[in-house]
């Protein structure tokens, strides 16, 4: 094993804050490196600095489509002039980062209109008349790098075309619940569930799903079962995923299945989870500043294993740069898991791969980016006891679900050739 070099060399990165993270690094004192790992990383800042206006060319495209084939929602019914409360809503919360396009005309979804778009969000319902090769350019413009985003009734969508269910990662299978519930937040590191803390009540219509495809989707939010009568629900484990993203070629979906009641969509923890989720589909997401329950592992602390708090159950959320395709390391979970990070660049995923968890599975997609690169590992155990984890590369799901021979309950950081370089390393325990 050869230790985390923390961060010798000067690289190129004209930020002044990152300037001063290296310095105190090349310094070493675990005092400043505290001070700074708590100020606020130059990510954030440009995260801040986003939200200023913009001319309207540069802020990307959303088409936003809330056509009602079956069941007409009371929030997509326009008034007699004007937009309806979700288009209204959307096109208010999403003006920050997006130019966003309503419309309830199905033949918009088209190869042409799409080269203009970032992020295709569906809010509807039923049979759509959208025709075979406008639905192939729909499914074409994702796998190529376009973004996906699902509202509560999408999965209620397309039962006749079966391609659509696996893209969107299940079918609506009727809402056993309509009352106030508990929703439990099963990845603390996916920046659309910033600020919803560990969990939360909401009072909307409460959707359960067929055909889900667990093992490729990063499930976001759940029921909570204690909340509700969970005999009512189809599912024996109890389990209902309420919120979940995937990859689908290049491109990303997410989706939430909150959103039927006008009130929530003044909610200002809905409108956060889905702008933040449109900000994920379109590949636009900041790194997560650690919430206010996560625990800072320091990089030093890191050399010699820290233990995870809660027995290493919860988020981990690491942030790492490969100077170049020579540089290796690991991240090993106890003896359960050891991640691997890598410099090098694949044409394929393979078992040494970056985001690979050796010895048990390679990536089931290449994620990797230039720059700064995030690692979240979430692990739970599930209704059987079984340990799971699920594993998220730049925000792309590389791992779901995937059983663990072994409890998580400490961290190690190892490299060896070129060394990686890390930093805002954080953990948060799971109390649900
Ligand atoms: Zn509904």
């Amino acid at each position: 094993m050869i230790e985390v070099q923390p961060l010798r060399q000067p690289w190129r990165q004209p930020n002044p804050l990152l300037a001063a993270f290296i310095a105190a690094c090349m310094l070493c004192g675990t005092a400043v490196l505290q001070a700074l790992l708590s100020a606020p990383l130059p990510a954030q800042v440009a995260a801040s600095e986003a939200h200023a206006p913009q001319q309207d060319t540069a802020r990307p495209q959303v088409l936003f489509l809330t056509h009602s084939a079956g069941f007409a929602h009371e929030v997509v019914k326009r008034p007699a002039t004007g937009l309806a409360i979700a288009e209204t809503e959307l096109s208010a919360f999403a003006a920050p980062a997006f130019r966003v396009r309503c419309t309830q005309d199905c033949s918009e979804v088209n190869a042409a209109a799409l080269r203009d778009v970032r992020v295709v969000v569906f809010y509807t319902t039923g049979e759509l008349p959208i025709s075979e090769a406008n639905r192939a350019a729909l499914l074409a413009f994702v796998r190529e790098g376009g973004g996906f985003v699902g509202i509560h009734c999408a999965t209620d969508t397309f039962y006749e075309w079966n391609e659509f269910g696996q893209f969107i990662g299940g079918r609506f299978d009727g809402h056993p619940w309509h009352q106030e519930v508990g929703v439990l937040v099963e990845d603390a590191a996916h920046p659309a569930n910033a600020g919803l803390g560990a969990a939360f009540r909401i009072h909307d219509e409460i959707y359960q799903h067929r055909e889900l495809t667990r093992s490729k989707l990063s499930v976001l939010l759940r029921l909570d079962p204690k909340s509700v009568d969970i005999a009512r629900g189809r599912h024996a484990d109890g389990e209902h995923p309420l919120s979940w993203c995937s990859a689908y070629g290049k491109g990303r979906v997410f989706y939430t299945a909150l959103g039927h009641r006008p009130e929530v969509w003044k909610d200002e923890r809905f409108r956060r989870h889905v702008l933040e989720g449109l900000r994920w589909a379109a590949g636009l997401e900041q790194p997560q500043p650690a919430p206010p329950n996560a625990t800072q592992l320091l990089i030093e602390a890191a050399l010699s294993g820290v233990a995870l708090p809660g027995g290493g159950d919860g988020t981990l959320h690491l942030e790492f740069e490969a100077p170049d395709a020579a540089a290796l390391g690991q991240v090993r979970l106890g003896a359960g898991a050891t991640i691997h990070l890598s410099g090098r660049v694949d044409a394929a995923p393979l078992a040494d791969s970056c985001g690979a968890i050796v010895g048990v599975a390679a990536p089931s997609v290449l994620a990797q980016r230039a720059g700064w690169q995030t690692l979240d590992v979430v692990t739970r155990r599930d209704s059987a006891g079984l340990r799971r984890i699920t594993i998220a590369l730049n925000g792309t799901p590389v791992h779901t679900y995937v059983a663990l021979p072994a409890p998580a309950q400490e961290m190690r950081l190892q490299c060896s050739g070129t060394s990686l370089r890390f930093r805002n390393i954080w953990f948060v325990a799971r109390t649900t």
